[in-house]
């Protein structure tokens, strides 16, 4: 009977999961009492369960403790967020040399530091700078698409890591792209960070003259129509106690130029922070290599193909390094955090401006190719050089990773209305074999709940898939269909990372016991802390 009651709800896998009431994952305790392959702890009814592992947590204390007594200071942290690159497209990850664009700056970051395999972001730009920002998925924010020209996309409510930083003595500041709203209101300098220079939205919005769309760049009126629409096109530059300042207008020429005007802001930014003696918190993120790429004048045919996209990844490259040796001629090196990697996976709807990945869709599916992105750390004399790990990290651990090395009681600074998805991921990157403390990565397409990863298992309830015809092999927007399989997908990511064969029937079972759990306690916090938007299953 028992055996017979598994398989139904096997073959019912996902919303017959979801609905499964599990209140005692809910409360602060063992997932062991929902599941026995299962062994997060919740130690906080609104925080995500995590792993405990006390021996690293130990070691890594001591480390920057004794870090702490030399430098006097508590570590800085800079965050490289590029926009839109592939997981292959560097070296380190497979790309690089063999693509025609080296990127021996970012490659150094792997080699010195920790490469980890399995870090995962939001399906698109808005979604995962909300949910690096927050700590908190985007269903839960309501920041749930890249916001367009003149949206209304709203972060205010939310409580930012730059605000809790800088209200603990960090000097915070955000360099590049935003998108997480251009009202006013809701502004990077508005929101908790201390400096700004940059754009509030993504730069193909800028870039309506683009000699790439002759019908639009060379219709008068439709330009004419174009410049008419409301919406914030500047480069703005601010500080949260002067304000904002729009320096100039972006368009499609300027546009080639912005990346080396934010290295210069970041660089500027460091230099003053070191100077004024703070910590600092820097979040720099690139406008590229989200199309439409404008290698800037140095950059332009440097690399073997000599396409705008692979120069703009030597151009994004030179950037890393000059910031990471800039660290080095300040001496802060061994005691500032560099975390690199990209807000999503390639965009295939710009093919050939476009990078690489090895897994199965791209940017805006759930599928691995949407989500897989680098994920690299570096912190010479803490992190053991040429780490690697597969162990699971998403985006929104940075939120309580950076709180936790700044000293920030982060259960003391949310309040209790709001839960967050993050986990404090200082044990995993720093110790030298250090363990993973996430047991799930839940994947979401917009409102859509689309499943959750336990190992390297994986359940898909809904899945965005390339459809057939012209496009076949391009993943992106343009050309997905939603798939809601009766039961479920389930993949293998090891034998199978390119998620083309279900195995739900023939190896279900056992991760299923782990899967359906997951699935109905994540649901359960959605129930407990109702968020922004209504979740749809199907
Ligand atoms: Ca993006």
């Amino acid at each position: 009977m028992k055996s017979l009651l598994a398989l139904s709800l096997l073959l019912a896998a996902g919303v017959a999961w979801a609905q499964m009431s599990v209140p005692a994952g809910l409360t602060p305790g063992s997932m062991s009492r929902v599941s026995p392959l299962l062994q997060a702890q919740r130690f906080a009814e609104n925080f995500e369960p995590a792993l405990a592992h006390p021996e690293q947590a130990r070691a890594v204390k001591a480390k920057l403790e004794a870090l702490r007594a030399r430098t006097g200071a508590p570590p800085n942290i800079l965050l490289l967020i590029v926009d839109d690159m592939g997981y292959g497209d560097t070296g380190a990850y497979g790309g690089g040399e063999s693509l025609g664009a080296p990127t021996p700056h970012i490659d150094r970051l792997a080699r010195e530091g920790l490469k980890l395999t399995s870090a995962y972001a939001q399906p698109s730009c808005t979604p995962t700078r909300a949910a690096l920002n927050t700590g908190r998925l985007p269903v839960r924010s309501g920041l749930l698409k890249p916001a367009m020209l003149n949206d209304k996309a709203d972060i205010s409510n939310e409580i930012l890591a730059a605000k809790l930083l800088s209200n603990a003595g960090y000097h915070t500041g955000l360099s590049g792209k935003w998108h997480l709203g251009e009202m006013d209101g809701t502004r990077p300098w508005q929101v908790g960070f201390d400096e700004f220079e940059g754009f509030l939205g993504v730069v193909n919005s800028y870039q309506e003259e683009h000699p790439s769309a002759p019908d639009v760049a060379n219709d008068p009126v439709l330009q004419a129509m174009l410049r008419s629409m409301p919406g914030d096109r500047s480069l703005w530059r601010a500080t949260k106690t002067g304000g904002g300042k729009a320096l100039e207008t972006i368009n499609w020429e300027n546009s080639r130029d912005l990346d080396q005007k934010f290295a210069d802001f970041s660089a500027d930014f460091i230099r003053r922070a070191v100077q004024q003696g703070k910590p600092f918190y820097l979040s720099h993120n690139f406008s590229k290599v989200h199309y439409f790429n404008m290698p800037s004048a140095d950059f332009v045919g440097r690399s073997a193909t000599k396409d705008v996209y692979r120069d703009s990844v030597v151009e994004v490259d030179a950037i890393v390094g000059r910031l990471v040796a800039l660290l080095e001629e300040l001496e802060i090196a061994d005691n500032t955090l560099v975390f690199f990697t990209s807000d999503n996976g390639p965009e295939e709807d710009s093919y050939p401006d476009t990078g690489v990945t090895p897994f199965r869709g791209a940017k805006g599916m759930t599928t691995e190719g949407g989500v897989r992105v680098p994920g690299l750390f570096w912190w010479p004399g803490v992190i053991k050089g040429g780490r690697v790990s597969d162990g699971l990290f998403d985006l929104t651990d940075m939120f309580n990773t950076s709180l936790a090395l700044a000293g920030v009681d982060v259960t003391a600074a949310i309040p209790a209305d709001r839960y967050i998805d993050g986990i404090d991921q200082t044990g995993f990157l720093l110790a030298d074999d250090g363990q993973s403390a996430r047991e799930a990565i839940y994947y979401y397409n917009a409102d859509m709940f689309a499943g959750v990863r336990w190992r390297y298992y994986k359940m898909a309830l809904n899945e965005l898939q390339v459809g057939s015809g012209t496009h076949r092999d391009f993943g992106g927007l343009d050309n997905v269909q939603l798939m809601t399989p009766t039961n479920g997908y389930m993949y293998n990511l090891y034998l199978d990372p390119r998620e083309r064969k279900s195995v739900l029937i023939k190896k279900g079972w056992v991760p299923s016991y782990a899967l359906g759990p997951l699935m109905a306690v994540h649901l359960g916090t959605m129930a407990k802390y109702p968020p922004e938007v209504a979740i749809r299953m199907r």
